[in-house]
């Protein structure tokens, strides 16, 4: 089997396994512990904290270790929603977001808030002019994404974030950076971030770990009440051998970004080529996207059927997002950026990484010519 579903989840690095299991073993005290084996992992956590600062090119304390994005961005989207509430209630977020800022969203906006969600053109960009003529003075919050997860569009920050800040300078910019950190060159500094979520999973770290960048002197409402744990933002016992592992696949992921982008996106490269000679099939991703992400429509076909032969042909690849896959409802992205119904419920997404090899590639067109092939007078059939 070849896996193609790295933007769903990765690999984890031996050193990254290696590490959980040695502080596990050694490091297991409390952290807020006053004795001798709370002190260690008190200064664990301080040490991770230092390299994912060092990784991101911020301040250790602007760091919020958490149990991935799906927390970051709760905790971004609805804790600065519940400090700032008394400024204004207006959010502007996309119509492209992940479920876990989109749906956080949309729970606000039951609470009153007023959500804008910018659409994005064919090729899933948001324009920033967009952005600036629905900035308000009652605007608290501008969250876009950094990589689409189910195509790979990469919207322009640094125009997104000027735009804003000229626009209304105390608006909060929150960025979710899942797909993009270790896959493209990350700059929290020129985009204007006040906010920005990692998940660990996405960089062959460990699961259930992830990092909200914080820009020193905002102020978050805390979700979670209890312990003074992240600076009062966090409570709970922190994950330890989570936080330490995923300091070290962080560090490693931003030394690669650049060895990322040329191997990968060589591969991202000949499929997009092979989709354009593949007259039946519709690109959802293109040259200008993220290295990783390939996203294409069999339109006439059901993307699971399409899924489950590629799958017989030892070709593990997705529907949608992981995250999205349950529903059955066509993809919500692919929606926005003006696609039929029967083109979004057909697609396919391949998600690469550094573990695939040229011959995987190769391996995986041989089994998309088949299963194209296989399938295409059955889609005929279909669409009668
Ligand atoms: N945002 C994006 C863009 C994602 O791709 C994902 C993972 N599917 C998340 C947020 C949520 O990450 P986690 O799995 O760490 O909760």
């Amino acid at each position: 089997m070849i896996y193609w579903d790295h933007a769903a989840s990765t690999p984890p690095y031996d050193e990254v396994i290696q590490t959980m299991a040695e502080v596990m073993k050694k490091h297991y005290g409390n952290p807020s512990s006053i004795h001798r084996m709370g002190e260690d992992a008190a200064k664990l956590i301080k040490r991770a904290r230092e390299v994912c600062a060092g990784a991101l090119n911020v301040k250790p304390a602007e760091i919020i270790l958490t149990s991935g994005a799906t927390e970051g961005n709760n905790m971004a989207i609805k804790g600065t929603a519940m400090q700032y509430g008394g400024r204004g209630k207006h959010i502007i977020s996309t119509q492209i977001e992940h479920p876990s800022v989109y749906d956080s969203c949309l729970d606000l906006e039951k609470q009153g808030y007023e959500i804008t969600f910018l659409p994005v053109d064919a090729k899933g960009m948001i324009d920033p002019a967009d952005v600036a003529s629905a900035v308000r003075k009652d605007t608290i919050l501008v969250s876009v994404m950094h990589v689409n997860n189910e195509t790979g569009a990469i919207q322009p920050l640094a125009d997104i974030g000027r735009v804003l800040k000229n626009a209304n300078p105390l608006t909060v910019f929150h960025i979710d950076g899942v797909q993009g950190f270790g896959k493209l060159p990350v700059d929290l500094e020129e985009w204007q971030a006040d906010l920005y979520t990692l998940s660990a999973h996405k960089i062959r770290g460990p699961k259930g770990t992830g990092v909200l960048y914080k820009r020193e002197g905002l102020t978050l409402h805390p979700l979670l009440s209890g312990g003074k744990q992240e600076s009062g933002l966090r409570a709970g016992t922190e994950n330890i051998p989570g936080f330490v592992a995923m300091s070290k696949a962080m560090r490693m992921a931003a030394e690669q970004t650049e060895a990322f982008m040329k191997e990968v996106g060589a591969y991202r490269d000949s499929l997009l080529d092979w989709i354009r000679k593949t007259p039946s099939l519709e690109p959802n991703s293109f040259e200008e996207g993220a290295p990783h992400i390939v996203n294409v429509s069999f339109p006439g076909m059901k993307a699971e059927v399409l899924l489950h032969t590629l799958e017989e042909h030892g070709m593990l690849v997705s529907t949608k997002s992981a995250c999205s896959s349950k529903t059955t409802e066509p993809s919500r992205v692919l929606l926005a950026m003006g696609r039929s119904e029967d083109a979004a419920s057909s697609a396919i997404r391949i998600s690469m990484g550094m573990t695939n090899t040229h011959q995987d590639v190769k391996q995986l067109l041989t089994a998309l010519d088949a299963a194209v092939s296989r399938l295409q007078p059955l889609r005929q059939e279909g669409m009668k």
